[in-house]
């Protein structure tokens, strides 16, 4: 049985790509900056190329397809992109000619459906659980009883939209104050440079920067009180065995999660506060979660 696997996850500032092996070992990476329409098509054509052309005869000969993680709505059976409103795409097809161009069967997923699979089982597939995939937006999948539940709409537990402050923030999505105004990666970078100083590099930098800059210290805590007041309507509402935090955002570790137990537990009232704690996947959730959704879609239709 072939064991490798490229894998793309498309996010709305970079494109990565990635060849991941056996026990999810993350091999060859790039990244190239997302534009949007058909050429990112293109740019994951060519990335794919690259990095198989980077590998020994004997490792290319093992790699069995490629998994292309998708923002927006996706059909995975069709192999296409429904709608990715940040990518400018709409009915598209992805798999087909992504797998004329790079030779190999590929299968497109929902990019938060792939993280949280692959944080979930990186858990050890805990029976409930919450994960929550910390990003450009705010994502997450309900697991009870070792299943993902993802119900009528497809999109249960998706809580970036889910207002907290409805005197907040403007969000992309028209509303005010959800969690993703303040806790999104790319809502907490546009706040600060919203005040003309533009010199954050990303997420942790910013978050470098809370021990001497009341700006940087003020966004995060108010992403942190967010996320706080998010993952307790979940606890109310379904009572997860445990919330577990992957994606770029988590990176953040420690800093984020001392201060949002803390939160949680001065905001949680009456409300039994799940334990929380980190993916050791971070950002690379969505690669992994492709690659291993694309071996399982070539394992079972060979
Ligand atoms: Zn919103």
């Amino acid at each position: 049985m072939r064991s490798l696997a490229l894998a793309f996850d498309v996010g709305g500032t970079s494109v990565r790509g990635a060849v991941v092996g056996a026990a999810d070992v993350v091999m060859a990476e790039s990244r190239v900056s997302t534009r949007t329409g058909p050429a990112v098509l293109d740019d994951i054509a060519r990335m794919g190329e690259e990095l198989l052309a980077g590998l020994s005869p004997a490792a290319r000969a093992e790699v069995a397809g490629a998994g292309v993680a998708f923002p927006g709505l996706v059909d995975t059976e069709a192999g296409i992109s429904r709608r990715a409103v940040n990518l400018g795409l709409v009915d598209t097809l992805v798999a087909a000619p992504l797998a004329e161009r790079l030779g190999l069967p590929v299968t497109v997923v929902h990019d938060t459906a792939a993280a949280a699979a692959a944080i979930w089982a990186d858990a050890g597939s805990p029976a409930s659980a919450f994960v929550a995939v910390l990003g450009t937006g705010v994502a997450g999948v309900t697991y009870v009883e070792g299943r993902a539940v993802l119900g009528v709409s497809g999109q249960a537990g998706e809580i970036g939209h889910l207002v907290v402050d409805p005197a907040g923030p403007r969000c992309g999505c028209g509303l005010r104050g959800c969690v993703e105004a303040y806790a999104g990666g790319r809502a907490m970078l546009e706040r600060y440079a919203s005040t003309g100083d533009t010199t954050v590099s990303g997420v942790a930098d910013l978050v470098a920067r809370t021990g001497h800059d009341r700006l940087a210290a003020q966004i995060w805590s108010e992403a942190v009180t967010a996320l706080a007041d998010g993952f307790l309507a979940v606890g109310a509402l379904l009572a997860p065995g445990e919330i577990i935090l992957g994606g770029g955002v988590a990176e953040a570790g420690r800093d984020l999660l001392d201060p949002l137990r803390t939160r949680m537990d001065e905001r949680a009232g009456v409300t039994a506060v799940p334990p929380v704690r980190l993916s050791t996947l971070g950002g690379r959730a969505g690669l992994v979660g492709a690659a291993r959704l694309a071996l399982e879609a070539v394992r079972t239709n060979p």
